[in-house]
C-alpha cells in the first residue's frame, strides 16, 4: 500500500496538466491542487497498513448488504479521489457479470486489472462524458469524428484512441483514467465502443483543469471550499496508445452501454450518500441561522425548516431502501437497488434548488454581505462588526459571521454554483435518472391497482 507521502511523490510523473492557461509542472506548488492532493494523501494515510501484501479494505467489493451499507457510510466521509476509485472498481466488477456474448478475454482482463489496481493502491478517475458535439447527432454522424472518444488504430498489441472526456472529477490527482462509452452504440459505431484504462501520465493525455478552490491569501471566509475543493478535468486523448491488457471492450456495440449503466448506478449511490449529508447540513444551517437571527419560533420560518427536514429524511429513506434492497452479482458482490438509487438521486437533485431557496429566505442578505473575519480582527472595524452583527447577549457577532460565511460558501458563491449544477448533472443528469427509474418501476403493479380502483377487468 502507499503512504500519503508516496502518493504525493507518485503524482510527479510528467503528467501534462494545465490551469488558467498555464502548464503546471508541480501540482504541489499550486494551492488549488496542493490542498486537495494533501486531502487525498491524508486518505491514503488513514487506510495505510504496513503489513506485507495488505490492501485497502475500502475498495474491495462488498459481499453482503451489511458490508455495502457500512462501506457507503465510510466512503462518503473520505476524499473524492477514493470515492471515484471505489466507483470505478465496482463498475468494472458489476459490468463483468453483465457482459454477455463477448470474448471472455475482456472479463479476464478487467478482473486482472481490478486486482492489480487494488494491489498497486492507485486512484482511478471515471471518464465517461464525451465532448458530444451536436447532441442531436450520433457519434458517427458528427462533423468532427473526435466528438466521442474512438479507436483510430488497431495494432496487434493494443489500440490508439482519440477524443476528449469532459468534467472529469479529480482527473489530475488520480493515476489512471477509466474510459468508457457515454451511451449505447449502434452498428456502424464500432470504433466508439471502447472501454479501457489509461495512465494519466501517458503520452498524448492532457488535462485542462477548473476548480472552485478559493483564491487570495485570506480564505477563512471560505470555510468549506478551502478544505474540500477538488479540480475537474477536461481530459484530451490525442492518439494515446493503450496496451491490449488494458482494453475491456473494443468494437462490440451491443455491450457498449453496459459500463455506462454500471457506472451510473455506483455514481448515483455516491451522489445520494453525499446529498443525504448535504441535506442535513442545510437543515442545520437553516436552524442555526434562524436561532441566531432570533426567528426560530416564527411560524413561516419553522414551516420552511420542517419542509427541509422532511426532504432530508426522505432522501435518507431512499438511500436506506437502495442499500436494504441490494442485489448480488453471480460472484456474490453486492450492488445497490437500481430503482431506489435512481429515484432518490433524482429527488435530491430536483429539490436541491428549493432547499437552498428556503435557506436563503430564512437567513437574510448578510449571506452575501457579511464582513470577513479579517474585518473582525481589524481594530478600526472590530467594534462596528461586533456591535451590528451580534443579535443579543447569547449570539456573538463572530459565530453569526461564521454561519453566514458557511452558507455563502456552500450555496451562494463559486462552490455554491458548482453544487447547484453538479447536483443536477452528476450521474448523467435528471433525464438519465428518470429513464432508469421508469425502466425499474413496477408499472404493471401500479396499473393493476388503478384498474381495481376503477372497476376495470384486467386485459
Ligand atoms: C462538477 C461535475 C463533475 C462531473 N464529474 C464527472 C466525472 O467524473 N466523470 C464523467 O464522466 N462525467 C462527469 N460529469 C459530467 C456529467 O455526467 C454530465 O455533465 C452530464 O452527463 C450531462 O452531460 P453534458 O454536461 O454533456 O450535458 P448535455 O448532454 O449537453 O445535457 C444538457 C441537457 O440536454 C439534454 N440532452 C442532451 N442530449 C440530448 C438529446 N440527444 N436529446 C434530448 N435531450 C438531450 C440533457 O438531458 C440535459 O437536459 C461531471 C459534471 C459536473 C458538472
Amino acid at each position: 500500500m502507499l503512504t500519503g507521502e508516496q502518493y504525493l511523490s507518485s503524482l510527479d510523473d510528467d503528467r501534462v496538466t494545465y490551469f488558467e492557461g498555464r502548464r503546471i509542472k508541480d501540482l504541489l506548488d499550486e494551492p488549488a491542487f496542493e490542498v486537495p492532493a494533501r486531502a487525498v494523501a491524508a486518505g491514503y494515510d488513514r487506510c495505510y497498513s504496513p503489513e506485507p501484501g495488505a490492501t485497502n479494505p475500502l475498495v474491495v467489493a462488498p459481499t453482503s448488504p451489511e458490508e455495502l451499507r457500512e462501506r457507503a457510510g465510510v466512503i462518503g466521509e473520505m476524499d473524492l479521489a477514493l470515492n471515484v476509485t471505489y466507483q470505478s472498481l465496482m463498475t468494472l466488477l458489476t459490468a463483468a457479470s453483465r457482459l454477455q456474448g463477448v470474448d471472455p478475454v475482456y472479463q479476464d482482463r478487467l478482473r486482472a486489472y481490478v486486482d492489480d489496481a487494488i494491489a498497486a493502491d492507485i486512484r482511478i478517475a471515471e471518464c465517461i462524458t464525451d465532448a458530444k458535439g451536436n447532441r442531436s447527432l450520433p457519434p458517427a454522424k458528427q462533423a468532427d469524428p473526435d466528438a466521442y472518444v474512438h479507436v483510430v488504430e488497431r495494432r496487434r498489441d493494443g489500440v490508439v484512441i482519440r477524443g476528449a472526456k469532459l468534467h472529469i472529477s479529480a482527473a489530475s490527482l488520480c493515476h489512471d483514467l477509466l474510459v468508457m462509452p457515454t451511451k449505447a452504440m449502434k452498428p456502424g459505431e464500432e470504433d466508439y465502443a471502447i472501454t479501457c484504462a489509461v495512465p494519466v501520465g501517458s503520452a498524448g493525455v492532457s488535462v485542462i483543469n477548473t476548480t472552485y478552490h478559493p483564491k487570495g491569501d485570506d480564505i477563512r471566509h471560505y470555510p468549506v471550499s478551502s478544505q474540500v475543493s477538488i479540480p475537474d478535468g477536461f481530459v484530451v486523448f490525442d492518439d494515446v496508445f493503450v496496451p491490449a491488457e488494458r482494453v475491456f471492450l473494443d468494437g462490440e456495440t451491443p455491450q457498449a452501454a453496459v459500463f455506462a449503466h454500471s457506472l451510473g448506478l455506483w455514481e448515483r449511490l455516491g451522489g445520494i450518500t453525499a446529498m443525504v449529508r448535504q441535506a442535513d447540513e442545510l437543515v442545520g444551517l437553516a436552524q442555526l441561522i434562524a436561532e441566531a437571527n432570533g426567528l426560530a419560533g416564527v411560524p413561516h420560518i419553522r414551516d420552511k425548516v420542517d419542509e427541509m427536514a422532511i426532504h432530508a429524511t426522505l432522501l435518507r429513506a431512499g438511500m436506506e431502501a437502495a442499500l436494504a434492497h441490494a442485489k448480488a452479482t453471480p460472484e456474490g458482490y453486492y450492488y445497490p437497488d437500481e430503482l431506489f438509487t435512481n429515484a432518490a438521486k433524482y429527488q435530491g437533485a430536483a429539490e436541491f434548488g428549493r432547499m437552498v431557496h428556503h435557506l436563503h429566505d430564512i437567513a437574510g442578505g448578510a449571506v452575501l454581505t457579511s464582513p470577513s473575519i479579517a474585518d473582525l480582527e481589524n481594530p478600526d472595524t472590530r467594534r462596528y462588526v461586533e456591535k451590528y452583527m451580534a443579535t443579543g447577549t447569547d449570539v456573538s457577532a463572530e459565530d453569526r459571521l461564521r454561519l453566514f460565511h458557511a452558507i455563502r460558501d456552500l450555496t451562494a458563491d463559486a462552490f455554491g454554483g458548482w453544487h447547484l449544477v453538479t447536483n443536477l448533472q452528476s450521474g448523467g443528469g435528471l433525464f438519465a435518472q428518470r429513464t432508469v427509474t421508469r425502466r425499474h418501476y413496477d408499472m404493471e403493479r401500479a396499473k393493476s391497482i388503478a384498474r381495481h380502483s376503477a372497476g376495470i377487468e384486467a386485459p
